[in-house]
């Protein structure tokens, strides 16, 4: 029997014959195609030919085809249809692709060949694509060490090796404090609790093996608790536990780690010759240096305080109406707020409902980018690896785009979230590749099934990144699609949610399940004024666990973290009633791992812009207008990381992003 992972497939369009791949077959495929790899580079490394782009940067692009192809269906699978093998499987391959990675970015005559032509890169005659990988190539070799040597290579590999340690402990650390803490509730406790909260807490006491209900750390519960329980004391000692999550003395306290933890960043940083490690790590990044981040944080942070400080006089005198004569506390704020969010947007979830369908919703998202980009959608009838999966052919003028896979309903064996991901990316280096994009959801089975109004969000945000990755129009697979910087990345599909918000698209889509009937005018207003409540203290608590990030990371490494976490709050004068979104001790976003160190601001930034790029709509009457749209599909969902982001941007809007139109869509352009 052959290897069905490892033959040429002859079916329509090249999607993965999933019913003939066994998952036996992934483990000697996985082997295979990291041979292919590793032959590829050796080739290209031991060339006696001198290094040219075709030899050196066009082939190493193409070495690990067999690679993407096993990899493409492998993770797609792993994470939206997971079964204990495929769980083992997932085990086994992490440590066999780091360790192929650091193959590549240590050998040393590959890197000779990439840095004799980045030397040379103007001599070269080379087009603006052909200079940017390479310019990205190089950049990639040089910032994992591949220039270091001698003793400070070393020393760069022991920094990288403690750092995934102490990033691994950090997490266990602080899952063993969510598990550890829970707080018993008698019956009487859940007076004034909605029921989903109740249920909620008799599963967890059940989980728990406790008698009664609990509330836990979850932040699926433990919020809504916040919210609901009218108990200031029990309010007050979850609330309590919950900030004190990676901070509670003995083996599992995290403040120790997270200096560990930032020094080691600083140390690798300075032994690649960047300042800081923030100025190491941005410059990847469209923001591209700290200051630019700071200005922008700072930028949305005083309109941000100055919304905080009004709503907390409202919700301070509504504490004193209760007959408590005491300052507003974090335990407080989310109670009074939903007190107050019920008396000002009477929005009733039951009655929104009916109005959003999935099926209508998806053909809200394709109509959306029909009118926008010509793009047009037919089911298709093909096998797919999961009964719940869709498939649509993705067409313009009758020449075929991609595929589309949407596989929309929660089961047991999906990872939790929404996501997209690319199970074959566009290419043009090797032969015209064209995608299969994939949207993986987790919406609740129905008939009809019908979505709450985020997940429709949901649905159409995951649809904007499938649109950066189906128009994609490039060479290079390194540049394809999605593949650009991490504070860029959510433009296309924080952009792509304000075509929902629509009042066009909802009047067309959204209608009633039963009767048909187009959602009520009043009932529309309302859902899109409630989008800016309580804004103030949701930006209070994102912004000031930026700052903290950032500053952290911004110049040395501070010795004592809580003590440099708490003159960052001083200095821009934190609210006394609202708590950080991410403290310290429990900050894994900047922790236990890299991922976004020196990077929490980068929703922010993608906020920034996609309220900005919409604008552009928004300025020339018509959220529909074509020239914007096709600027929009040149610049940026066909140009995936063929440039800078920042060049893109420009392109496309004419100028940089600013502030306001963010401001104006959280509604912080109200205050002084
Ligand atoms: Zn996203």
């Amino acid at each position: 029997m052959t290897n069905p992972l490892l033959e040429t497939w002859d079916t329509p369009f090249g999607l993965p014959p999933f019913a003939r791949i066994a998952d036996g077959d992934f483990a000697p495929a996985m082997a295979a195609a990291l041979d292919e790899g590793r032959a590829a580079v050796a080739a290209i490394a031991e060339n006696p030919a001198p290094p040219s782009f075709a030899n050196t940067i066009a082939a190493l692009e193409l070495a690990d085809q067999l690679l993407d192809r096993v990899a493409g269906v492998f993770y797609n699978l792993s994470g939206a249809d997971a079964n204990p093998a495929r769980d083992a499987l997932q085990r086994d391959f992490a440590p066999m692709l780091s360790a192929y990675a650091s193959e590549i970015t240590n050998n040393a005559a590959l890197f000779a060949r990439v840095d004799d032509l980045w030397q040379r890169r103007d001599e070269l005659g080379l087009g603006d694509e052909e200079m940017r990988v390479l310019t990205l190539t190089h950049r990639s070799f040089v910032r994992s060490g591949a220039a270091l040597e001698g003793a400070a290579r070393d020393r760069l590999t022991a920094v990288k090796s403690r750092l995934a340690v102490l990033g691994t402990q950090f997490t266990q650390n602080l899952l063993a404090d969510e598990r550890d803490w829970f707080m018993a509730l008698s019956e009487a406790d859940l007076a004034g609790l909605p029921e989903f909260v109740v249920a909620a807490a008799r599963e967890a006491g059940r989980e728990k093996g406790q008698a009664g209900p609990v509330v836990t750390l979850s932040r699926s519960l433990i919020v809504p608790f916040l919210q609901f329980s009218p108990r200031r004391d029990l309010r007050e000692r979850a609330y309590r536990a919950w900030a004190a999550r990676g901070a509670n003395g003995g083996e599992s306290d995290n403040r120790v780690l997270s200096a560990e933890i930032l020094a080691l960043r600083a140390e690798r940083a300075a032994l690649l010759g960047y300042e800081s490690f923030a100025a190491y790590k941005l410059e990847t990044e469209m923001a591209g240096n700290p200051a630019a981040v700071r200005d922008l944080l700072m930028a949305v942070w005083a309109p941000a305080r100055a919304q905080a400080e009004v709503d907390a006089e409202r919700l301070t005198a509504m504490l004193h109406a209760d007959g408590i004569n005491d300052a507003l506390a974090p335990w407080d704020w989310r109670y009074y707020s939903e007190k107050r969010r019920l008396a000002e947007h009477d929005l009733n979830e039951a009655e929104l409902k009916p109005y959003f369908q999935l099926d209508a919703m998806i053909e809200a998202g394709f109509d959306s980018a029909t009118r926008l980009f010509g793009l047009e959608f037919r089911p298709l009838d093909v096998d797919l690896y999961h009964p719940d999966a869709r498939a649509w052919e993705v067409t313009r003028g009758g020449r075929h785009v991609a595929v589309f896979v949407g596989d929309y309903f929660a089961r047991g064996s999906k990872r939790s979230g929404a996501w997209c991901s690319a199970m074959r990316s566009q290419k043009k280096l090797g032969g015209d590749v064209r995608p299969i994009v994939v949207n993986v959801c987790n919406f609740a089975k129905g008939d009809p099934c019908l979505l709450s109004y985020d997940d429709a969000r949901t649905l159409f945000h995951e649809f904007g990144h499938a649109l950066h990755q189906m128009l994609s129009d490039v060479t290079y697979g390194s540049i394809s699609g999605t593949s650009v910087a991490r504070d860029f990345v959510e433009l296309p599909s924080q952009l792509y949610e304000h075509w929902l918000e629509v009042p066009e698209v909802l009047d067309r889509h959204a209608r009633h399940a039963v009767t048909g009937a187009p959602i009520p005018v009043a009932l529309r207003d309302r859902l899109l004024a409630a989008r800016t409540y309580d804004m103030g203290f949701q930006t209070v608590e994102y912004v000031a666990s930026a700052l903290v990030d950032l500053d952290f990371h911004d110049g040395p490494a501070p010795a004592d973290p809580m003590a440099a976490e708490a003159a960052t709050l001083a200095r821009i004068g934190m609210p006394a009633a609202i708590g950080m979104r991410h403290a310290t001790p429990h900050f894994a976003h900047v922790f236990s791992g890299d991922g976004y160190s020196a990077g929490y601001y980068s929703y922010m930034w993608s906020e920034v812009m996609d309220a900005d790029a919409f604008a552009a709509f928004e300025e020339v009457g018509d959220p529909f207008d074509p020239e914007t749209a096709a600027r929009l599909e040149r610049f940026i969902l066909s140009a995936g990381g063929s440039q800078e982001a920042d060049q893109l941007y420009t392109a496309f809007r004419g100028r940089m992003p600013g502030v306001e139109a963010l401001l104006k869509g959280r509604g912080l352009d109200r205050v002084a």
